[in-house]
């Protein structure tokens, strides 16, 4: 699965884990903003587990 990275240097987005210009290593850019987009899936998961354990 592909995600977008960011430069630390130049602020710029790329796919790839080495910036081009900079040439230094690409961070990725604040994961929790993905799990704001599904706020209810963790307790789905857990509803899941507790299904198949009780
Ligand atoms: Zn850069």
């Amino acid at each position: 699965m592909k995600h977008i990275m960011r430069c630390p240097k130049c602020k710029e987005y790329t796919m790839k884990e080495i910036c081009g210009r900079c040439e230094v290593r690409t961070e990725n850019p604040k994961p929790a903003k993905f799990s704001v987009e599904d706020p209810y899936g963790k307790y789905r998961r857990e509803a899941k587990e507790m299904e198949g354990t009780a």
